[in-house]
Formats: C-alpha cells, sequence, structure tokens
C-alpha cells in the first residue's frame, strides 16, 4: 500500500476518514470510485496491521432474516456485490469472492419467539428473500443430527445466506483505493477542533494537523472516543464477544447451518472445523484493548449448550479462540450513520454491532452519495441517522445475533 506524509503535500483534505478498517475502507473505495467525486481523501489508521480491530475478529456471515426491511434490503445489497464483485469493482482483475450459502437456521423455543419468526419470515419472503419456516420434522428431515425435543420450529433460508469471504472485499477496496490516489496514514486522532457547527481540523497522535472538508467516523468500538472529541454524545460502546473454534469426535457428513440456538449460543461450520460464540451473561462495556478471554463461558455457557442442541458435540475439543469487539449501539444494536444535523461535515458511520461486515458495501455506498449530494440516492439510509439518538427513538430490530 503507498504511503505518504502529510509534509510531503498540502495538509488539507476533503475527507478525512477516521479508521481504515472495514467501513472506513469502504468509504474510501466508494468516494474515490463516485464519477461525481475528485477530491482527495486521507484514511487515518492507528494500526496499518489491523490486528486489533473487529474486522479482524469477525465471522464474515450474511443473512437476511432480519425483522427491519432496511437491514433486509442492505443485506441484499451486499450479496448482490459479492455475486458480481468485479462488475461493481469494475475491474476485471477484482477477485472473485466466495459465497458459501449454508444459511442460518433460528431455532424456536417458546410460543413468543415461534410467532417473531414466522412474522419475520413473512417480511423477508415479500422482499424475496428465501426464508422458510420449518416444523420440526421437516427440520429432522434435513438435518437429523439436532436434537429438537425442546423446539417448536425453526426459520431456515439457504438462499443467499451464509459464509462471505469478507477479508478479500476489504483487501480490494485498501488496494483500490489506495491506487486511486487515497492516502492511508498510520497515525491516531487525538482531537478535533470545531466552530461555528463545523469541524476545522484534525489533531492527530504524531503532532501533525489536518484541515478537513469532511470527517467520518469509522472508528469502530472506539467510535465514542471519536464523537466526544466533537462534543457528541454516541451510545456505542465496546463489548466483548467470545469465538471458540473446535473439532469434534464424530464427523459430520450434512451440510450444517449456522444455528442460532434459544439460548443465544450460535454454531457454524468452519472449513474442517466448527466455530461458535455467543453473547456472555454478563454483557457490558469494557476497555476498546480488553481482549481478556473468559474461559468459563465455553465450559458453563457455550459446550453444554452445543452437547445438548446436537449430541454428536459431547466429544469436542476446543482448537482456538478469541475475544473481538462489537460496537455496540445501547440504543438499539443498530447502524448510526449520517452527518450530525448540528454540524454537517462531521459523518457517522458507527454502532454495527454484529452485522457490520455485510453492511458495508450499502454504507459505504450510501455515505459516498451523501458527501456528495447531500441525499441518499440507492437506498434511503436516513433511518439509521442520529437524530433517532437525540430522540431516544430506537429502529426496531429485534433479530439480533
Ligand atoms: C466475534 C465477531 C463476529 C462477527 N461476525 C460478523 C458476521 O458474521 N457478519 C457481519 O456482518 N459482521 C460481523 N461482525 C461485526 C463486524 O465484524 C463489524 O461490524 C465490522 O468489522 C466493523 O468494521 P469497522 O470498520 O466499523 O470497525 P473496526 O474493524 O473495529 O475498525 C475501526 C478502525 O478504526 C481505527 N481507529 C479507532 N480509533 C481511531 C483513531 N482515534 N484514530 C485512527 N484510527 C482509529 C481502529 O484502529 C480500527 O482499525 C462480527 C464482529 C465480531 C467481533
Amino acid at each position: 500500500m503507498t504511503q505518504h506524509h502529510l509534509s510531503d503535500k498540502t495538509n488539507m483534505f476533503d475527507v478525512v476518514i477516521i479508521g481504515g478498517a472495514m467501513m472506513g475502507s469502504s468509504a474510501a473505495w466508494f468516494l474515490s470510485h463516485h464519477p461525481e467525486f475528485d477530491g482527495r481523501i486521507l484514511v487515518i489508521e492507528r494500526d496499518l496491521t489491523y490486528s486489533f480491530c473487529s474486522t479482524s475478529h469477525t465471522h464474515s456471515c450474511v443473512r437476511q432474516q432480519y425483522a427491519n426491511a432496511l437491514n433486509i434490503k442492505i443485506a441484499q445489497f451486499a450479496v448482490e456485490m459479492v455475486r458480481n464483485f468485479k462488475h461493481h469493482m469494475k475491474d476485471l482483475a477484482a477477485p472473485d469472492i466466495a459465497l458459501d450459502s449454508f444459511g442460518y437456521m433460528y431455532l424456536a423455543q417458546s410460543d413468543g419467539f415461534a410467532k417473531q419468526l414466522q412474522r419475520q419470515q413473512q417480511l423477508q419472503a415479500s422482499l424475496g428473500a428465501g426464508t422458510q419456516i420449518m416444523t420440526t420434522e421437516e427440520i429432522a428431515r434435513h438435518y437429523p443430527f439436532y436434537n429438537l425435543e425442546d423446539i417448536i420450529l425453526g426459520s431456515h433460508n439457504r438462499r443467499d445466506e451464509g459464509y462471505f469471504d469478507g477479508a478479500g472485499i476489504f483487501d480490494w477496496w485498501r488496494r483500490a483505493a489506495s491506487k486511486r490516489g487515497v492516502v492511508y496514514r498510520q497515525d491516531q486522532v487525538v482531537a478535533l477542533d470545531h466552530a461555528r457547527g463545523r469541524v476545522t481540523a484534525v489533531h492527530l497522535a504524531s503532532g501533525d494537523q489536518v484541515v478537513p472538508g469532511v470527517v467520518i467516523n469509522a472508528a469502530g468500538p472506539r467510535a465514542s472516543e471519536v464523537a466526544a472529541m466533537a462534543g457528541f454524545d454516541l451510545p456505542v460502546e465496546p463489548r466483548r464477544r467470545f469465538s471458540f473454534v473446535f473439532s469434534a469426535q464424530t464427523p459430520m457428513t450434512q451440510s450444517l447451518p449456522l444455528t442460532i440456538d434459544p439460548t443465544g449460543v450460535h454454531f457454524l461450520r468452519h472449513g474442517a472445523y466448527f466455530l461458535a460464540g455467543c453473547v456472555p451473561d454478563h454483557d457490558v462495556a469494557v476497555a476498546p484493548d480488553n481482549f481478556e478471554m473468559d474461559l468459563h463461558i465455553w465450559q458453563d455457557k457455550v459446550w453444554p449448550a452445543l452437547a445438548h442442541r446436537v449430541p454428536a458435540f459431547e466429544a469436542i475439543k476446543v482448537e482456538r479462540e478469541w475475544v473481538g469487539h462489537y460496537a455496540y449501539n445501547v440504543l438499539d444494536a443498530n447502524a448510526v450513520i449520517g452527518p450530525h444535523p448540528d454540524m454537517p461535515n462531521y459523518y457517522f458511520m458507527n454502532g454495527f454491532s454484529g452485522h457490520g461486515l455485510q453492511q458495508s458495501p450499502a454504507m459505504g455506498r450510501g455515505i459516498a452519495e451523501h458527501i456528495v449530494s447531500g441525499t441518499y440516492q440507492t437506498l434511503d439510509l436516513s433511518a439509521f441517522g442520529f437524530d433517532r439518538i437525540l430522540k431516544q427513538t430506537p429502529l426496531l430490530e429485534t433479530a439480533i445475533i
């Protein structure tokens, strides 16, 4: 990747993106390739190895099983881009992006959740998703390895839902944006000057200063720190999520959907291994550099849930585990995107919780459109605006993993 130093050039940039991982690089790619944008873009990234960001700890899956029409359309755009990546990148050298549609399987144990899944299925199907409600007999026929004694029904979609190669997209966006002249610089934004409703300067840990036209906060779990630099209270906090790769003594020959168990534990196949994750019972904000593992979660929560749901998982072995952070929006676990209503050159691109990888294409496209034209042109993302944070009106999305 080409790196320039601000001292080499003028310190004025039309767009300064704070954070260069999945969201920052999506914004950089879409803006630098927008036919009506010819400005200078600077991405400031505190760690160009990306070792600690959410993007490097993701499971990289996409689903259409949401309860909100906008989230469904956002995921559908991700799949459309994955399937036609070369076309979207306008470059035959762009890679083919893998998509493994094993589908998600939500299992309902209570009447209330079963009804919720049925309502969601109707909405998803009305938007073209392939979600189907399955009786326990149907599930058992297709996936005989489950223990379904406490299950009422399942919701499953094997079309355009499963794993996708998000890392491949991230890599391409960075490279293609750099080729178009986007400057990636390793440094940390430590302060913002603002006056009369505008950000006027970006201060870096190195001591340099940048004068921005527009600033985009794409700082992931550190988003609220960067919001506070402009005087904004953004309810996005780092929450630990625990992932466990395990092997099973008994081989599984059938395909395994990404299963969301009623306990909240979810699991999927990961090559020759399996991958499980869950929301911890004590789910609190942590420092953004806190990656402490809690092995009790495996012992007390994940393994018992796996062994109950799939008896063949009685004999399994943890091969590897990691801790990553959700940038968790406490108000409604959904995205916050667009300009601040009182500071139009400050854009949010935050709060994606557990679905940011699949939302990055729609978010990058949307923010580029908004910066260029002042409105969203393709998919209206204004429901995700900061207004709802100010008014404390959550955007309903019950299907959060
Ligand atoms: C365990 C786990 C599983 C997940 N599974 C999925 C999934 O299956 N599907 C899905 O769609 N999503 C999933 N997600 C969510 C998804 O990975 C994230 O939403 C997405 O990667 C967020 O990207 P981002 O660019 O906003 O944040 P990040 O990847 O965290 O990037 C933020 C960047 O900002 C930089 N930064 C922060 N502060 C500053 C500063 N002051 N100055 C300069 N740089 C700064 C950081 O160094 C970092 O590189 C998962 C997340 C986790 C943790």
